[in-house]
């Protein structure tokens, strides 16, 4: 198997540059998008570095691309990825913490650290969390 060759710090460092160049350029192009060719000259890069510029921005989640036909070839056009239309989901089991008492506390917008209302110190917080480890001991131990 052969091993991966890290860049070095300075590599890193003009890597992030020429991804940060991209970025620019991409973005200047708006909703219209740019060529994968045009940027690669833009930037001064062969093909085979193009390519792989587009795919650590592709990876990272920085642009999306689209398939595309010029001049009777194929390639692509690249755009900057629209992160506020890109639907997020996260799944929460709110059964695990539906019982946790601060969700009806209602001094929970007044509750902080080192506040008159403080988790640290919260004696309705801390017996629940005592009966809580004292369930799951006993559901241990059977
Ligand atoms: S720690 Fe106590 S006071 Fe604070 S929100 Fe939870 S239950 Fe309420």
């Amino acid at each position: 198997m052969a091993a991966a060759i890290e860049p070095s710090v300075g590599e890193k460092k003009s890597l992030e540059d020429l991804e940060a160049k991209a970025l620019e350029i991409i973005k200047a192009h708006g909703d219209e998008g740019i060529y994968q060719h045009e940027l690669w000259k833009t930037l001064g890069l062969d093909s085979r570095e193009g390519s792989r510029l587009a795919l650590r921005l592709l990876k990272k989640g920085l642009i999306t691309r689209e398939p595309t036909v010029h001049k009777g070839r194929r390639t692509y056009k690249l755009f900057i990825a629209k992160r506020s239309k890109q639907a997020v989901t996260i799944d929460i089991k709110i059964g695990s913490v539906i019982e946790v008492p601060c969700f009806s506390c209602k001094n929970l917008e007044r509750c902080h650290n080192g506040g008159f209302f403080d988790p640290t110190t919260c004696p309705v917080l801390a017996n629940w969390l005592a009966a809580k480890i004292a369930r799951l001991k006993q559901a241990m131990a059977v």
